[in-house]
Parts: C-alpha cells; structure tokens; sequence
C-alpha cells in the first residue's frame, strides 16, 4: 500500500529506530537527522516518515505530507541558523540525479557558500 514500510529501505529502518541517527527534529509525520556524509557546515536530511520513493510521488500521493517536509526543512535551517545567510533545499530525483536512497528527502544545506548551478 502506498506509504507502507518497505523492509530493505535504509530510511525506513531509521524511521523505525533500526538503525541509528542524529536526529534534530521529529513531528507525527518527519524526521530530520544529519547526513553521515555532510556536504556543508549544515547538512541535514528531512524524511517523511511513510515511505514514498521520490519527493513527486509523494507530493502526488500526499500533497500535505509533502509540505510537512518542506515546512520542516525550514524549521531545520532557522535551528541551524543558515536561514539568514540562504541554505539550499535539494531533492535529488533518479539516479541519474543522484540519488542513492530511494525514499524521499530534502537535503537541507547551508553554512557555505553555495555555488550556482550546482554540480
Ligand atoms: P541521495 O544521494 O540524494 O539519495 O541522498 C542520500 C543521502 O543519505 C546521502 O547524502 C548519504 O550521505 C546519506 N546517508 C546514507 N546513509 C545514511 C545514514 N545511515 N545516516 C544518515 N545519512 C545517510
Ligand atoms: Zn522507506
């Protein structure tokens, strides 16, 4: 069913507690934790906590769940206080893209300047 756990999705099992992360904030509907592989001062992954593999697929399938994700990513930059200096919001879509994780998150980066077009 759409939005259901998905047993072999890394996100997943840190929604469920099953692997471990640092995490900054949890609402009902997300989690924010910091990247294990930080790009910037700031870097920081915000995840709705049903699984959906893309941010289009989510934001199709739960249009509000979607803006948790995006109100989030805010609240994430304003706690890190990257929020005056600009911060970066990116969801990478397809692996041609990047990405690696395919359960939908924002990447929330800030505390550098940031370069644009990004790479
Ligand atoms: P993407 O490449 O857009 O799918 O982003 C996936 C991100 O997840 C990468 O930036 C990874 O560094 C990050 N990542 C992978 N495993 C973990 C983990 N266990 N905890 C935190 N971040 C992770
Ligand atoms: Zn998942």
């Amino acid at each position: 069913m759409a939005g259901e756990p998905q047993a072999d999705c890394l996100f997943c099992k840190i929604v469920a507690g099953e692997v471990p992360a640092t995490v900054v904030r949890e609402t009902g509907t997300t989690v924010a934790f910091r990247d294990i592989n930080p790009q910037a001062p700031t870097h920081i992954l915000v995840i709705p906590k049903a699984h959906y593999r893309d941010a289009a697929v989510l934001a199709a399938a739960e249009p509000g769940l979607a803006a948790d994700v995006l109100r989030e990513a805010g609240a994430v930059a304003a706690d890190e206080k990257v929020d005056d200096r600009g911060y970066r919001i990116i969801f990478n879509t397809g692996a041609g893209a990047g990405q690696t994780v395919f359960h939908a998150h924002a990447h929330v980066l800030g505390g550098r300047g940031l370069d644009w077009p990004p790479g």
